[in-house]
């Protein structure tokens, strides 16, 4: 059997006209442009931004595709993973009629997305090691489910899930299962970009939020089948990557390695943070981590952390989060943050 993303699509949307834009019939770069209402002049900055930007990201999609060894027709490119996690959604999940699977405690905007498009969310808890319960997701899954999202490395506990778990849900589902590699620099496994053939059912994210340090930019990746790619760029507005994100993220993109050596230095950072949490009387557990973070069982977790606040030491108070009692989590900074934190967690004591 033939899995067809078309089949899963909302109704309405099979016969959607997308909006076109101006130009879409001339690709040249040189002429008398009087078909989009710009100025002609220029702007009012110094570098000029008057032209719309490409609508679907060719030079910057092509030079991921190099980076990512993935061709250029499996990458939508969108304003944050928050685009094509919402445009998932929105494309195939009818309000009130379809419902789709998150693992708790995962990544919050699967739910917020799921909320703000009137879509039931399924709740299936993690185990106790924060790893899939496979058999849970096979009982949650009816006939109206349409999307599994699974994080991994996954957010907020640090750990990649078990790769046979996610291979098993991939085989035997049959609808979309989302992987969210936003932490995919972070791990040593590979990522399943490289299964996109394999499994055509499989959408990876990547964002440019975190190794890469562009948080700012706005820039996450779906790697997908060529039929989802479609139904992404037929519902995304016309625009949805700004000029400037596309030419700073192209020029940045010349120096990789830029990006592997920061991703090193965190490693290592990481590392050591790790030992000094361990060494702390009031942390009781560092969970084991694939990412730039730790999750950590405290004694007293929200007085912990509104202390550190005090102290102007800001960390992410999970301790409300299924599964994570006692918990905050921690991203690893640099070496004089790190000991900044340490040494305040020792000042605040017990
Ligand atoms: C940070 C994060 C993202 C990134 O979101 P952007 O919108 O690309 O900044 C995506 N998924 C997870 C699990 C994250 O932790």
């Amino acid at each position: 059997m033939m899995f067809d993303p078309n089949e899963l699509l909302r109704p309405h949307l099979k016969n959607l006209v997308p909006y076109s834009s101006a130009r879409e019939d001339y690709k040249g770069s040189e002429g008398v442009f009087l078909d989009a209402n710009e100025n002609p002049f220029g702007s009012i900055t110094e570098e000029n931004w008057n032209r719309y930007p490409d609508p679907y990201q060719v030079k910057l999609k092509g030079r991921i595709g190099e980076i990512k060894s993935v061709s250029a027709d499996r990458i939508f490119l969108g304003n944050g993973s928050d685009e094509p996690i919402d445009l998932l959604f929105r494309a195939f999940c009818e309000p009130g009629v379809d419902n789709v699977i998150i693992n708790p405690p995962t990544y919050g905007m699967y739910k917020v997305s799921a909320d703000i498009n009137n879509v039931e969310a399924r709740e299936v808890l993690m185990t106790r090691d924060f790893d899939l319960d496979v058999d849970g997701i096979r009982q949650a899954i009816d006939d109206q489910t349409k999307i599994v999202f699974i994080c991994s490395p996954n957010n907020p506990s640090g750990n990649d899930v078990d790769l046979t778990k996610i291979e098993a849900i991939l085989k035997e589902f049959n609808g979309l299962v989302v992987i969210d590699e936003a932490y995919i620099d972070f791990t040593e496994r590979a990522s399943f970009i490289d299964r996109l053939d394999e499994f055509p059912n499989l959408i990876v994210l990547q964002t440019f939020s975190k190794a890469w340090g562009l948080a700012a930019l706005r820039l996450g990746m779906a790697f997908c089948s060529k039929e989802v790619l479609n139904v992404l760029n037929k519902i995304k507005a016309p625009y949805n990557l700004s000029g400037l994100t596309q030419e700073t993220v192209f020029e940045a993109l010349k120096d990789v390695k830029r990006k592997d050596d920061m991703v090193r230095d965190i490693l290592v950072n990481k590392e050591t943070l790790k030992v000094a949490l361990e060494g702390l009387e009031r942390i009781e557990k560092v969970y084991p981590s694939d990412a730039n973070f730790f999750l950590v069982k405290t004694r007293k977790a929200r007085q912990l952390y509104e202390d550190l606040i005090g102290h102007q030491v800001i960390l992410r108070d999970r301790s409300k989060v299924a599964l994570c009692e006692e918990g905050i989590r921690i991203t690893v900074g640099t070496k004089s943050e790190n000991r900044i934190l340490i040494q305040t967690l020792k000042e605040i004591g017990n």
